[in-house]
């Protein structure tokens, strides 16, 4: 369903070619010509990044009015900024109906990411991540996913869309939200991110982070074959019932043989965030090289990110370090993420939370 944007009007933000035919039919527009102008429109959202319909100026300017009575292509608000010294950007943004979340722009030298969330809230409840702290509001559709990278583009000023010299290039779906429960959105805004016509982003410059929804791991592959992220994070069961409850569904026998049956054009990215004494051990590192022998992978050591009444801490310096070296000797590739915007409270779902806490706090002064 397409959402209403702030005024009462429909969003065109996050249709794709079909339904823009659709809609210029609805207009009335003749038969012969709706390919076409829903092809310009397409042009004007993803490519250009038009924010009005008087910027559209291939279209007839009848249409264009006929359009900006019925519809709009306005952004979300944007309601808290936050620039870090190490050039993350974060961006809090507020939809139609109030509900707010966020994305994050990392940075790095010849490329950037884009951290976009799915979901308002998790239903999930990781004992580490504070978006699991939340409880779900609800999904976000297609637009308003597809909403955060515009938003990007604009304020980095990079329209229009194309490959060569942008700072944001890549886009990781690791933001508040489980994405695979969030699918049919998850899938309609990352093949308008992938459109040649659109946004142009790289199929290999794309990729998905679940805590590991296994019967939609197989579905992801076959439908776009982006890249895929897992959040492991422990190597036994017992462990990753309580990091990650949704182990309790599927476990981790499970969930690597989902990553085995992937048709992975990269290696499998296994995100393992390191909590001091719980998870962070030589053998644990053991374990998990054994566990990711027959998988081609790729290991994300990502320091825990503490957050206000967090009931873990990060492992120190020198046990990550030990515990790369293990990883590393085994032939896994395992940066060590380096924590990013650290002052701008980058652990995912904080800016949102400082908000919420901030309009309670203010209405309870009122
Ligand atoms: N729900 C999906 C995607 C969003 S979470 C998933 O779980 O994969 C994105 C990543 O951030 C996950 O790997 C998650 O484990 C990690 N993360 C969450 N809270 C964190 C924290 N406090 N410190 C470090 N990493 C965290
Ligand atoms: Fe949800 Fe991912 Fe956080 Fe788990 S880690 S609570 S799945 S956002």
């Amino acid at each position: 369903m397409t959402p209403l944007a702030a005024d009462g009007r429909l969003s065109l933000i996050g249709l794709d070619q079909a339904a823009l035919e659709r809609v210029m039919a609805g207009l009335g527009v003749a038969e012969r010509q709706t390919r076409l102008r829903a092809r310009q429109l397409v042009h004007w959202l993803y490519h250009r990044g038009a924010a009005t319909f008087e910027a559209m100026t291939t279209l007839p300017s009848e249409l264009r009015d006929a359009l900006a009575a019925r519809f709009s292509v306005a952004r979300p608000e944007i309601v808290a900024q936050q620039h870090s010294s190490d050039g993350t950007h974060k961006w809090l943004l507020r939809f139609a109906d109030g509900n707010e979340v966020e994305t994050v722009f990392i940075p790095e030298e010849d490329r950037g990411a884009l951290c976009v969330s799915t979901q308002v809230g998790c239903t999930l409840a990781c004992s580490f991540c504070h978006t699991g702290t939340m409880p779900l509001v609800r999904n976000l559709g297609a637009a308003e996913i597809v909403a955060q990278m515009l938003v990007a583009r604009d304020l980095l000023a990079e329209w229009p869309s194309g490959r060569d010299g942008r700072r944001f290039t890549n886009v990781v779906v690791m933001g508040m939200g489980e994405p695979l429960f969030n699918y049919d959105a998850t899938v309609a805004a990352l093949r308008l991110a992938l459109d040649e016509s659109g946004l142009n982003l790289s199929r290999r410059r794309i990729t998905v982070s679940t805590s590991g929804v296994v019967p939609r791991i197989e579905q992801l592959g076959s439908d776009l074959g982006v890249g895929l992220a897992i959040s492991l994070h422990a190597v036994r069961d017992e462990l990753r019932d309580v990091l990650v409850p949704i182990n309790r569904k599927w476990n981790i026998a499970a969930l690597l043989a989902a990553c085995q049956r992937y048709p992975a054009r990269r290696p499998i990215t296994f995100e393992y965030v390191m909590l001091q004494g719980v998870n962070d051990s030589d053998a644990d590192a053991r374990e998990l090289v054994r566990l990711l022998r027959p998988i081609p992978a790729k290991v994300n050591l990502i320091p825990f990110n503490p957050w206000p009444g967090a009931p873990y801490a990060c492992s120190s310096n020198n046990r990550i370090r030990a515990f790369a070296r293990i990883v590393e000797a085994a032939g896994h590739a395992s940066p060590v993420r380096t924590p990013r915007g650290r002052d701008i409270l980058a652990a995912c779902g904080q800016l949102r939370t400082e908000s919420v806490r901030r309009r309670t706090r203010l209405a309870s002064a009122a």
